[in-house]
């Protein structure tokens, strides 16, 4: 983070640049009507002995400016597009606490950002097609705050993916083991132990062997009230006891 003082102090918060970084570039002095003139024309004066009444400045004068800042001039192609987007959808909220703008401030760009990103690979898929999108940064934002609403799926819920690379869940070896209770579920889903060995029969033998002479998952209405996990009668404790 830095501040540059340009006709204006101007925030920078950036992750490529270490404000170490300058650059030589030639600027232009800012207009005596300018509100801060007296400070910013300062490095534009000129060191004539001879003319001692008179203060003068030169027009342009070649000055190092910091790249973060030259980065931005030449990159936000004169209007910046994020504040643009900003200030349509912003996060902020009134409050007293000063960290807080900043967490909005850094939400909104992260945000921005994702939205630039998503805009650029969907442009990029339309190719020479005509996009008929309207509005996209609005549905953008309509669809993360809905996505953020969702409930996370549970670790072992009856939709939750398995490979053979899938690890189980660490939860199931909290101890006391009587933590682990059965409870009731309302539907019947296929037990999570059942199709996780299923997979993973390349890593061990012993899996399918102890938990199910059968290839198919059972059904089950039984959950881990601890791991929120479906398991069946015959995998509930060997699940709750397997080492991988
Ligand atoms: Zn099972
Ligand atoms: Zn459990």
């Amino acid at each position: 983070m830095s501040i540059w003082q340009d006709s204006n102090k101007v925030g920078f918060c950036s992750t490529i640049h270490d404000g170490t970084e300058w650059i030589v570039r030639k600027r232009k002095k800012p207009k005596s009507s300018s509100t801060l003139a007296t400070i910013t024309k300062q490095p534009f004066a000129t060191f004539n002995l001879s003319s001692q009444c008179k203060e003068s400045y030169e027009h342009t004068r070649l000055l190092p400016i910091p790249s973060m800042t030259d980065d931005y001039n030449h990159y936000m192609g004169g209007v910046d597009i994020a504040d643009q987007l900003r200030a349509g959808f912003s996060t902020q909220q009134r409050g007293l606490k000063p960290w807080r703008a900043l967490f909005y401030w850094l939400l909104d760009t992260s945000t921005i950002n994702a939205f630039r990103m998503f805009e650029h690979q969907r442009k990029a898929r339309l190719g020479l097609k005509k996009d008929k999108a309207r509005s996209m940064h609005r549905a953008f934002c309509e669809s993360l705050v809905i996505g953020l609403l969702l409930e996370p799926p549970k670790p072992g819920g009856p939709t939750a993916y398995i490979t053979q690379n899938t690890l189980l869940p660490r939860i199931r070896l909290t101890r006391p083991i009587e933590i682990h209770q059965f409870r009731q579920a309302s539907t019947r889903t296929l037990c999570y132990f059942c199709r996780w060995s299923r997979h993973s029969k390349i890593k061990s033998g012993i899996t399918t062997k102890v938990i199910t002479k059968s290839r198919n998952p059972y059904k089950t209405k039984i959950v881990c009230s601890h791991c929120s996990v479906a398991l069946c009668n015959k995998c509930f404790y060997p699940f709750h006891y397997y080492k991988d």
